[in-house]
Protein backbone atom coordinates (compact mmCIF):
# COMPACT_ATOMS: atom_id res chain seq x y z
CA UNK A 1 0.00 0.00 0.00
CA UNK A 2 1.16 3.24 -1.00
CA UNK A 3 0.63 6.10 2.14
CA UNK A 4 3.15 8.96 0.69
CA UNK A 5 4.62 10.18 -2.14
CA UNK A 6 7.09 12.91 -2.72
CA UNK A 7 7.92 14.47 -5.24
CA UNK A 8 10.87 17.02 -5.28
CA UNK A 9 11.91 19.62 -7.47
CA UNK A 10 15.29 21.63 -8.05
CA UNK A 11 17.29 19.04 -6.81
CA UNK A 12 19.54 21.05 -9.32
CA UNK A 13 18.46 24.73 -8.43
CA UNK A 14 19.10 25.38 -12.25
CA UNK A 15 16.42 22.45 -13.60
CA UNK A 16 13.75 25.05 -13.97
CA UNK A 17 11.02 22.13 -15.20
CA UNK A 18 11.33 20.89 -11.84
CA UNK A 19 11.25 23.94 -9.74
CA UNK A 20 8.38 25.34 -11.54
CA UNK A 21 6.19 22.36 -11.68
CA UNK A 22 6.73 22.23 -7.75
CA UNK A 23 5.43 26.05 -7.76
CA UNK A 24 2.40 24.99 -10.27
CA UNK A 25 1.45 22.27 -7.68
CA UNK A 26 2.48 24.20 -4.39
CA UNK A 27 -0.27 26.86 -6.13
CA UNK A 28 -3.19 24.18 -7.03
CA UNK A 29 -2.18 20.84 -5.24
CA UNK A 30 -5.67 19.27 -6.85
CA UNK A 31 -3.75 17.71 -10.10
CA UNK A 32 -1.28 16.07 -7.72
CA UNK A 33 -4.03 14.73 -5.34
CA UNK A 34 -5.30 11.15 -5.47
CA UNK A 35 -7.60 9.62 -2.72
CA UNK A 36 -5.79 6.87 -1.57
CA UNK A 37 -2.50 8.38 -0.45
CA UNK A 38 -0.70 11.70 0.34
CA UNK A 39 1.07 13.86 -1.99
CA UNK A 40 3.89 15.92 -0.84
CA UNK A 41 5.67 18.66 -3.16
CA UNK A 42 8.79 20.21 -2.34
CA UNK A 43 11.89 21.93 -3.53
CA UNK A 44 14.77 20.25 -2.58
CA UNK A 45 17.43 22.79 -2.92
CA UNK A 46 15.69 26.39 -2.06
CA UNK A 47 19.29 28.41 -1.76
CA UNK A 48 20.39 27.24 -5.02
CA UNK A 49 16.89 27.91 -6.53
CA UNK A 50 17.16 31.48 -5.21
CA UNK A 51 20.75 31.08 -7.03
CA UNK A 52 19.86 29.61 -10.11
CA UNK A 53 23.04 27.47 -9.90
CA UNK A 54 22.98 23.55 -9.76
CA UNK A 55 24.39 23.66 -6.02
CA UNK A 56 25.49 25.81 -3.71
CA UNK A 57 28.33 24.10 -2.03
CA UNK A 58 28.29 20.05 -3.22
CA UNK A 59 25.92 18.05 -5.61
CA UNK A 60 23.01 17.87 -3.33
CA UNK A 61 22.21 14.37 -5.63
CA UNK A 62 25.23 12.96 -4.89
CA UNK A 63 24.83 14.06 -0.96
CA UNK A 64 22.67 11.28 0.46
CA UNK A 65 25.37 8.26 0.70
CA UNK A 66 24.48 6.79 4.16
CA UNK A 67 28.05 7.49 5.71
CA UNK A 68 27.57 11.24 4.56
CA UNK A 69 24.53 11.00 6.38
CA UNK A 70 25.60 9.45 9.69
CA UNK A 71 28.57 11.78 9.46
CA UNK A 72 27.54 15.11 7.59
CA UNK A 73 30.00 17.82 6.38
CA UNK A 74 29.21 21.36 7.81
CA UNK A 75 28.55 23.12 4.16
CA UNK A 76 24.91 23.68 3.15
CA UNK A 77 23.85 21.10 1.01
CA UNK A 78 25.17 18.24 3.63
CA UNK A 79 22.83 20.17 6.05
CA UNK A 80 20.10 20.34 3.65
CA UNK A 81 20.81 16.04 2.83
CA UNK A 82 19.88 15.78 6.36
CA UNK A 83 16.96 17.30 6.39
CA UNK A 84 15.55 16.00 3.83
CA UNK A 85 16.55 12.36 5.54
CA UNK A 86 14.78 13.14 8.31
CA UNK A 87 11.38 14.69 6.45
CA UNK A 88 11.19 11.43 3.81
CA UNK A 89 13.88 8.74 5.01
CA UNK A 90 15.51 7.83 7.28
CA UNK A 91 17.30 5.99 4.44
CA UNK A 92 17.18 2.50 5.40
CA UNK A 93 14.69 2.43 7.84
CA UNK A 94 12.08 0.27 8.01
CA UNK A 95 9.48 2.49 8.01
CA UNK A 96 10.04 5.70 5.98
CA UNK A 97 7.99 8.80 5.59
CA UNK A 98 7.11 8.40 2.55
CA UNK A 99 6.88 5.49 0.11
CA UNK A 100 8.24 6.84 -3.18
CA UNK A 101 10.21 9.42 -4.30
CA UNK A 102 10.08 11.19 -7.95
CA UNK A 103 13.06 13.74 -8.30
CA UNK A 104 12.46 15.91 -11.09
CA UNK A 105 15.41 16.64 -13.04
CA UNK A 106 16.71 18.07 -16.79
CA UNK A 107 19.36 17.93 -18.90
CA UNK A 108 21.61 19.70 -21.54
CA UNK A 109 21.98 16.97 -23.23
CA UNK A 110 19.03 15.60 -26.10
CA UNK A 111 17.76 12.38 -23.30
CA UNK A 112 13.94 13.20 -24.62
CA UNK A 113 11.72 12.24 -22.16
CA UNK A 114 13.72 9.54 -19.77
CA UNK A 115 13.74 7.53 -16.30
CA UNK A 116 17.30 7.17 -14.32
CA UNK A 117 16.42 4.52 -11.93
CA UNK A 118 19.48 4.12 -9.49
CA UNK A 119 17.97 2.19 -6.46
CA UNK A 120 16.11 -0.38 -7.35
CA UNK A 121 13.04 -2.32 -5.85
CA UNK A 122 9.35 -4.44 -6.88
CA UNK A 123 7.53 -1.36 -6.84
CA UNK A 124 10.27 0.75 -9.06
CA UNK A 125 9.93 -1.66 -11.82
CA UNK A 126 6.15 -1.82 -11.85
CA UNK A 127 5.80 1.83 -11.94
CA UNK A 128 8.91 1.83 -14.77
CA UNK A 129 6.48 -0.82 -16.91
CA UNK A 130 3.47 0.91 -16.58
CA UNK A 131 4.89 4.29 -17.54
CA UNK A 132 6.44 2.67 -20.46
CA UNK A 133 3.35 1.42 -21.36
CA UNK A 134 1.50 4.49 -21.27
CA UNK A 135 4.37 6.74 -22.90
CA UNK A 136 5.84 4.65 -25.61
CA UNK A 137 8.93 7.50 -25.99
CA UNK A 138 9.76 7.27 -22.42
CA UNK A 139 13.46 5.67 -22.27
CA UNK A 140 14.76 4.29 -19.40
CA UNK A 141 18.17 4.37 -18.08
CA UNK A 142 19.82 1.91 -14.93
CA UNK A 143 22.26 4.35 -13.45
CA UNK A 144 25.55 3.22 -11.96
CA UNK A 145 27.57 6.28 -11.94
CA UNK A 146 30.25 8.40 -10.09
CA UNK A 147 28.82 8.07 -7.05
CA UNK A 148 26.83 4.89 -5.91
CA UNK A 149 23.23 5.15 -3.69
CA UNK A 150 24.08 8.68 -3.30
CA UNK A 151 20.56 10.45 -4.55
CA UNK A 152 17.68 11.70 -2.99
CA UNK A 153 14.90 9.34 -3.98
CA UNK A 154 17.72 7.23 -2.41
CA UNK A 155 16.48 8.10 1.25
CA UNK A 156 12.85 6.11 0.27
CA UNK A 157 12.46 2.69 -0.12
CA UNK A 158 11.00 2.89 -4.00
CA UNK A 159 11.77 5.94 -6.69
CA UNK A 160 13.75 7.25 -9.40
CA UNK A 161 14.14 10.71 -11.34
CA UNK A 162 12.63 11.92 -14.75
CA UNK A 163 15.30 13.37 -17.28
CA UNK A 164 14.19 15.61 -19.57
CA UNK A 165 15.97 17.45 -22.40
CA UNK A 166 17.57 19.18 -24.31
CA UNK A 167 16.81 22.39 -22.11
CA UNK A 168 19.22 24.68 -21.19
CA UNK A 169 20.39 25.46 -17.31
CA UNK A 170 17.68 28.56 -16.08
CA UNK A 171 15.42 27.60 -18.70
CA UNK A 172 11.74 26.55 -19.05
CA UNK A 173 10.52 24.83 -22.16
CA UNK A 174 7.16 24.15 -22.32
CA UNK A 175 7.00 21.21 -24.24
CA UNK A 176 9.40 19.56 -21.54
CA UNK A 177 7.48 20.65 -18.92
CA UNK A 178 4.26 19.16 -19.94
CA UNK A 179 5.67 16.08 -21.04
CA UNK A 180 6.98 15.68 -17.21
CA UNK A 181 3.91 17.28 -16.14
CA UNK A 182 1.76 14.44 -17.84
CA UNK A 183 4.08 11.57 -17.01
CA UNK A 184 4.05 12.59 -13.23
CA UNK A 185 -0.03 12.09 -13.63
CA UNK A 186 0.25 8.67 -15.19
CA UNK A 187 2.89 7.85 -11.77
CA UNK A 188 0.17 9.05 -9.39
CA UNK A 189 -2.43 7.11 -11.37
CA UNK A 190 -0.58 3.80 -11.39
CA UNK A 191 0.09 4.41 -7.44
CA UNK A 192 -3.90 5.04 -7.47
CA UNK A 193 -4.72 1.63 -9.33
CA UNK A 194 -2.06 -0.19 -7.41
CA UNK A 195 -4.06 0.79 -3.72
CA UNK A 196 -7.02 -0.20 -5.07
CA UNK A 197 -5.84 -3.39 -6.49
CA UNK A 198 -7.55 -1.92 -10.34
CA UNK A 199 -7.15 -4.00 -13.31
CA UNK A 200 -3.77 -2.34 -14.37
CA UNK A 201 -3.68 -2.33 -18.03
CA UNK A 202 -1.84 -5.40 -19.68
CA UNK A 203 1.78 -4.53 -18.77
CA UNK A 204 4.90 -5.54 -21.74
CA UNK A 205 6.10 -8.72 -20.05
CA UNK A 206 9.85 -7.03 -20.53
CA UNK A 207 10.77 -3.04 -20.39
CA UNK A 208 13.42 -2.10 -22.42
CA UNK A 209 16.34 -0.60 -20.27
CA UNK A 210 19.57 0.93 -20.98
CA UNK A 211 21.81 -0.37 -18.58
CA UNK A 212 24.83 1.53 -17.19
CA UNK A 213 28.69 0.26 -18.72
CA UNK A 214 31.43 3.31 -18.62
CA UNK A 215 31.53 7.08 -18.12
CA UNK A 216 33.32 8.39 -21.13
CA UNK A 217 36.25 11.41 -20.18
CA UNK A 218 36.76 14.54 -22.69
CA UNK A 219 40.16 15.01 -24.62
CA UNK A 220 42.49 16.63 -21.50
CA UNK A 221 45.70 18.18 -22.03
CA UNK A 222 48.42 17.30 -19.43
CA UNK A 223 47.03 19.94 -16.94
CA UNK A 224 43.53 18.32 -17.37
CA UNK A 225 42.32 20.81 -19.44
CA UNK A 226 39.92 20.18 -22.14
CA UNK A 227 41.48 19.91 -25.95
CA UNK A 228 38.63 18.57 -27.57
CA UNK A 229 35.25 18.24 -27.69
CA UNK A 230 32.19 15.30 -28.67
CA UNK A 231 32.21 14.83 -32.39
CA UNK A 232 29.73 16.98 -34.06
CA UNK A 233 28.20 14.22 -35.38
CA UNK A 234 27.77 12.36 -32.07
CA UNK A 235 26.31 15.45 -30.71
CA UNK A 236 22.73 15.39 -30.00
CA UNK A 237 22.57 11.30 -31.05
CA UNK A 238 21.64 10.38 -27.43
CA UNK A 239 20.27 6.55 -27.08
CA UNK A 240 22.04 5.38 -30.19
CA UNK A 241 24.60 3.00 -31.09
CA UNK A 242 28.33 3.82 -31.37
CA UNK A 243 30.78 1.08 -33.12
CA UNK A 244 34.57 0.92 -33.04
CA UNK A 245 35.95 3.67 -35.54
CA UNK A 246 32.65 5.98 -35.57
CA UNK A 247 34.08 9.27 -34.49
CA UNK A 248 33.61 10.68 -30.90
CA UNK A 249 36.05 13.85 -30.43
CA UNK A 250 36.75 16.56 -32.23
CA UNK A 251 40.12 17.63 -30.60
CA UNK A 252 40.81 21.54 -30.91
CA UNK A 253 43.23 20.83 -33.57
CA UNK A 254 41.01 19.55 -35.91
CA UNK A 255 41.91 16.20 -35.80
CA UNK A 256 39.44 13.13 -34.60
CA UNK A 257 39.03 10.76 -31.95
CA UNK A 258 37.67 7.51 -32.69
CA UNK A 259 35.18 5.38 -30.38
CA UNK A 260 37.83 2.17 -29.77
CA UNK A 261 35.22 -0.15 -27.61
CA UNK A 262 34.91 -3.63 -29.25
CA UNK A 263 31.21 -3.91 -28.57
CA UNK A 264 28.88 -1.30 -29.82
CA UNK A 265 26.76 0.24 -27.11
CA UNK A 266 24.86 3.58 -26.82
CA UNK A 267 25.64 6.90 -25.73
CA UNK A 268 23.49 9.09 -22.98
CA UNK A 269 24.15 12.59 -21.40
CA UNK A 270 25.84 13.17 -24.04
CA UNK A 271 27.76 16.59 -23.66
CA UNK A 272 25.50 17.50 -20.53
CA UNK A 273 26.81 21.00 -19.19
CA UNK A 274 27.05 20.04 -15.54
CA UNK A 275 29.33 16.86 -16.10
CA UNK A 276 32.13 18.91 -17.46
CA UNK A 277 33.46 19.36 -14.04
CA UNK A 278 32.43 15.63 -12.98
CA UNK A 279 34.76 14.98 -16.18
CA UNK A 280 32.59 12.73 -18.22
CA UNK A 281 31.72 13.76 -21.84
CA UNK A 282 28.86 11.23 -22.13
CA UNK A 283 28.00 7.45 -20.70
CA UNK A 284 28.06 4.18 -22.14
CA UNK A 285 24.86 1.60 -21.45
CA UNK A 286 23.73 -1.78 -22.77
CA UNK A 287 20.41 -2.33 -24.23
CA UNK A 288 18.78 -5.24 -22.50
CA UNK A 289 15.56 -6.42 -21.89
CA UNK A 290 14.67 -6.24 -18.22
ZN1 LIG B 1 19.59 17.36 -12.30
Amino acid sequence: MIRRVAITGGTHGNELTGVYLVKKWQNDPIPVTRESFETLTLHANPEAIKACRRYIDRDLNRSFATADLANPATHYEATRACELNALLGPKGAEETAVDFILDLHSTTANMGLSLVVSSESTLTWEAVRYLCAREPKLRVYRWQGDEEDAFVDSIAPNGFAIEVGPVPQGVLRSDLFMQTETLVYHLLDFFEKSNRKAALPELHEKVTVYDHVALIDYPRDANGDLNGMVHENRQDRDFTLIQKGDPLFRKLDGSVICYEGEEPLYTLFINEAAYYEKGFAMTLARKIEL
